[in-house]
């Protein structure tokens, strides 16, 4: 009685107590002041009959059901395998040649990565901004931006994947120096944006190419007040702020279910920031409009870099095309936000900008 007594005046008077101890990660549903485990499956993998897993410093290695035992020889998981829960005594394991933070579960059917959010934040930076210079605060905003769309699923309760259908993760997979993507990481912990209370699903891309632009036209989903398009002149020392490029006439033909010859393709509707809405494509006397972001992708996201067409041509019966920027121009331009961090603004100021009306938090 007497000692918890003399705790809590020590607390009154601001004594000097040993530093909170942060609380360990934790898994479900996403709580502020904890950092959470975030559950990703190795998709990226592919297909495989067997991998074998190496813990750093030995395994533990908890089949269901069973006793956990530590061993220090690699694990063989296969299709067959019951499923398993494997415990790297330092916190680092590699399977099929690549090294993650965090924990590898087996679930029967996937290989699941369970790693800590900050963890898994650094190792999207490295799958998504692989480039030799980045100032720390573009690293920082980006950081911010996979944050909060890693916390949009937490949220609801669901696991992500490596692959582009969420964000690429390379795990530890890094560049000989890649201390400028920790410092955005370190600098920004915890940090995310959120609308109406909840994570904002961020979106980000490569380079707008002169204007972001909303959900609806980028993406095809539901309209966000948090990404409208704002302009964007930052990116113009970019690779992609100005491309050409000729595409065959097959995939523009089948994008549109029509058949030849191509005659031509023409925006019909342009938004704010001049990228298409909506193209006509005309080929054997017919003609068929249809959404510049589902004509894209069908034709290839990395052939048609974007909808922001500045002008297209038919030319011996192929399309030859000039446009600005790569990707679909939603959220956060990675090319711009290294542009304003080089005119030196925030990693803070960065986000707000492409993310105009969320608002930043601190999760932990
Ligand atoms: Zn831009």
């Amino acid at each position: 009685m007497r000692r918890r007594a003399t705790l809590v005046l020590g607390l009154l008077v601001g004594c000097a107590q040993p530093p909170a101890k942060a609380p360990p990660p934790r898994e479900g549903p996403f709580v502020e002041g904890r950092e959470p485990l975030i559950r990703v499956a190795l998709a990226s993998l592919g297909t495989w009959e067997h991998v074998d897993v190496a813990g750093k410093g030995g395994l533990a290695v908890r089949e269901r059901g069973g006793e956990p035992r530590a061993t220090k020889e690699p694990y063989r998981i296969t299709r067959q395998s019951a499923p398993v829960d494997l415990v790297p005594a330092e916190g680092v394991f590699t399977v099929a040649g690549r090294t993650y933070a965090g924990e590898l579960l087996w679930d029967g059917a996937r290989l699941v990565n369970r790693v800590p959010l900050e963890n898994y934040t650094l190792g999207v930076l490295r799958g998504e901004l692989p480039l030799k210079r980045i100032p720390p605060a573009a690293a920082g905003a980006q950081a911010i931006a996979v944050r909060s769309f890693t916390l949009s699923y937490v949220a609801q309760g669901q696991d992500l994947d490596d692959t582009t259908a969420f964000q690429c993760y390379a795990g530890m997979r890094y560049a000989p120096d890649d201390a400028h993507l920790r410092e955005g990481v370190r600098a920004t912990r915890g940090i995310y944006l959120a609308l109406d209370g909840k994570p904002l699903r961020a979106y980000y891309h490569s380079t707008c190419g002169g204007h972001t632009t909303d959900v609806p036209t980028g993406l095809d989903r539901e309209p966000s007040p948090a990404m409208r398009g704002v302009p964007c002149d930052f990116c113009a020392g970019a690779r992609y702020w100005r491309w050409k490029s000729t595409l065959d006439a097959a995939p523009v033909l089948k994008a549109a279910a029509l058949e030849g010859p191509l005659e031509g393709v023409e925006v019909v509707e342009k938004d704010a920031g001049g990228r298409a809405r909506l193209v006509r494509v005309k080929a054997g006397g017919r003609e068929t409009v249809l959404r510049a972001s589902a004509f894209r992708l069908s034709i290839g996201p990395s052939a048609l870099r974007s909808t922001y067409l500045l002008g297209i041509a038919t030319e011996g019966g192929a399309l030859r095309v000039e446009g600005g920027g790569w990707g679909h121009g939603v959220g956060l331009c990675q090319c711009g936000a290294i542009g304003l961090a080089d005119r030196g603004r925030s990693a803070e100021e960065i986000a707000a900008y492409y993310y105009t009306g969320a608002s930043l938090r601190r999760a932990y």
